[in-house]
């Protein structure tokens, strides 16, 4: 199928050009329609790959992984000068430190603001979600002068979750729309900068293009992001298909719609209930029973955990996790990757080996 998706500075300009402002988001979980109500584009920043790392690597000690070395570098590059403001929740202490590093040390123009996550899914956490997502409206306002409503918060809210509906779709019918695995993930992951209603007109299309399911050896994606992106590429050439995955930038953003008519506690609750992700607090137990169903689901017959170097949130719950796979009759394979560098030729055999053993 042809698809053409707009490349990210295409996109940016665009903005300009109508008056929106633009926020570089930092990985994984905020609000988009929170943003968009205030006419703020996110644009998400999971890195990007290769990229002069010697920059960022004068503030962050060697240890840290590479999407925060990565980004403090790419800011540095003069990447960012774009955005009008830079985002960064708080999804593990690197990310914290990144903050810290910026608002103390680096000071960039634009401005930095935070954003708290809670860990767990309880009333508190909600509610807790709740009011950090009123003093990001209130940041906001003071920073555009704007002042949206709750209908217009509705509005925000119901377009993102239109948009999130057909990502769902686009996962359950990923073996009818004809999509190799990198074209179907340059598709889902153009959801990280095109605007919701960009990003339904081509879920649309590629759902009305539904063909005869693809052959492949089934599998499942874990991990943080697949980058650098010829991965997909290769377990294409090796016949691997991925018919799920589990990835933050991806699988565990398939947010369901929210229920409250509060928009406020709407938003939230479309995070804190998100699929489990161990950034959020979600236990070894809940991810083991949601990787479980996954893979009965969709047939997979192994997990891939693809993983960014030193991302200490991932491999703290590996050991386990895949000691209670292995219970359940599910091979997996660990590779480590640092995102700034080419594929080496060792991620090759080892995906090969790993494909070849499931297909015997
Ligand atoms: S890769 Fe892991 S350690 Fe790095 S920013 Fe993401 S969650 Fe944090």
């Amino acid at each position: 199928m042809n698809m053409t998706i707009p490349p990210r500075k295409e996109v940016i300009t665009d903005i300009k050009n109508h008056g929106g402002l633009v926020a570089a988001v930092l990985p994984i979980h905020y609000s988009r329609a929170l943003l968009r109500a205030f006419s703020i584009y996110p644009v998400e920043v999971w890195g990007p790959p290769k990229v002069d790392v010697s920059l960022g690597g004068a503030h962050l000690q060697a240890y840290i992984c590479s999407i925060v070395h990565n980004g403090l570098s790419f800011l540095k590059m003069g990447g960012l000068n774009i955005a009008d403001l830079i985002l960064i929740p708080h999804t593990c202490d690197s990310l914290q430190g990144l903050t810290s590093v910026l608002i103390d040390l680096i000071q960039p123009e634009q401005v930095i603001i935070p954003l708290y996550l809670p860990r767990g899914q309880r009333e508190e956490d909600v509610a807790f979600l709740v009011d950090e997502f009123r003093s990001l409206y209130t940041r906001f306002s003071d920073l555009t002068g704007k002042h949206p409503t709750s209908k217009d918060l509705l509005t925000a809210i119901k377009r993102e979750e239109m948009s999130d509906l057909l990502l769902t779709k686009l996962y359950k019918n990923r073996q009818q729309v004809g999509l190799s695995n990198i074209d179907f993930y340059r598709l889902v992951r153009s959801r990280e900068y095109l605007p919701a209603e960009h990003f339904s007109t081509l879920a649309e299309k590629t759902l009305q293009a539904a063909t005869e399911p693809r052959p492949g050896i089934p599998i499942i994606l874990s991990g943080i992001l697949p980058e650098p992106m010829e991965v997909l590429t290769m377990i294409d050439k090796m016949s691997g298909l991925i018919v799920a995955d589990d990835l933050a930038c991806c699988g565990r953003r398939l947010y369901a719609p929210g229920t409250s008519p509060d928009p406020f506690r709407r938003m939230a609750e479309r995070i804190v209930y998100a699929p489990p992700d161990p950034t959020r607090g979600n236990s070894i137990e809940e991810r083991l029973k949601y990787l479980t169903e996954m893979a009965q689901n969709s047939g997979a017959q192994g997990v891939i955990f693809y993983e960014v170097k030193f991302c200490e949130p991932e491999l703290f719950d590996l050991p386990s996790l895949r000691a209670g796979l292995k219970e359940q009759g599910l091979a997996s394979i660990i590779i480590e990757v640092d995102i700034n560098n080419s594929l080496p030729r060792q991620v090759a055999t080892r995906i090969g080996a790993f494909l070849e053993m499931l297909d015997s």
